[in-house]
């Protein structure tokens, strides 16, 4: 039996997120806990201890107005703590967020330093998918996971075509926009949960979930064998 892979899982988004982490662990399910800033990922790293299963990433979310440069020099020296990177990327979807300029250098910062370190990303994008095809074009990450895509099909396959691989919810293989995922290489495809945000079987995500949260996405793609495939891909991000 293979193990469930979860890439993007927000554990410090959920009040029991001691219970989690524990079910998480007893579940052997793989598990990136992405973080929002370098402080959120600084206390779970040592409030909350990592297995095997659970692993912390470091984040940089550009819906978080308040990060500043100070917080990508945390970010810049915190980042040999983890081989995990996220919740990173770009947002243009409201005015409230982080100042569009500043989200660009940060992103750029980010990549270039992730590329060259060989991290593996977990990328927000939201109406900035130029800018981050632009970007990842130039520096080229081999570990980067697009997370709940909503942007066209044209920049999907751009992203597809530069090697990165995507992450699928069971928000967005039962949203009216799924049609498109289907276009995505099975070889470039990852689970993620991204609990709390998303339900499965009409329930709030919580980690002994996964298997139904699989279960929903093997039927969307008529894949059975969605466990091993997973694995697999997960494998070959892990070792490019
Ligand atoms: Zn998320």
């Amino acid at each position: 039996m293979m193990n469930l892979i979860d890439t993007h899982f927000h554990l410090d988004h959920y009040k029991n997120y001691l219970e989690m982490a524990r079910n998480i662990t007893e579940l052997k399910q793989y598990t990136i806990c992405v973080t929002n800033s370098p402080g959120v990922f600084w206390t779970c790293k040592n409030q909350i201890t990592e297995t095997k299963y659970l692993k912390f990433a470091i984040g940089f979310h550009p819906q978080e107005s308040t990060l500043d440069e100070n917080d990508i020099k945390d970010f810049m020296r915190l980042i040999m703590l983890t081989n995990y990177i996220g919740e990173v990327g770009l947002d243009y979807s409201a005015k409230s967020y982080m100042d569009k300029q500043l989200q660009l250098r940060f992103f750029e910062q980010i990549v270039e330093l992730c590329a060259s370190e060989n991290k593996l990303m977990t990328i927000h994008i939201r109406g900035a998918e130029e800018d981050a095809i632009r970007i990842l074009a130039k520096y080229n990450p081999q570990k980067a996971i697009v997370h709940w895509y909503t942007g066209n099909r044209d920049h999907m396959l751009k992203l597809v075509d530069l090697g990165c691989y995507f992450s699928i919810n069971t928000n967005m293989v039962n949203s009216c926009n799924a049609e498109k995922y289907h276009l995505l290489p099975l070889e470039q495809l990852l689970i993620e949960s991204d609990g709390p945000y998303t339900r499965v079987n009409k329930k709030k995500y919580v980690p002994s979930l996964l298997r139904d949260a699989y279960d929903e996405i093997s039927v969307f793609y008529k894949n059975f064998d969605m466990i091993s495939n997973i694995y697999e891909n997960f494998k070959r991000i892990l070792s490019v």
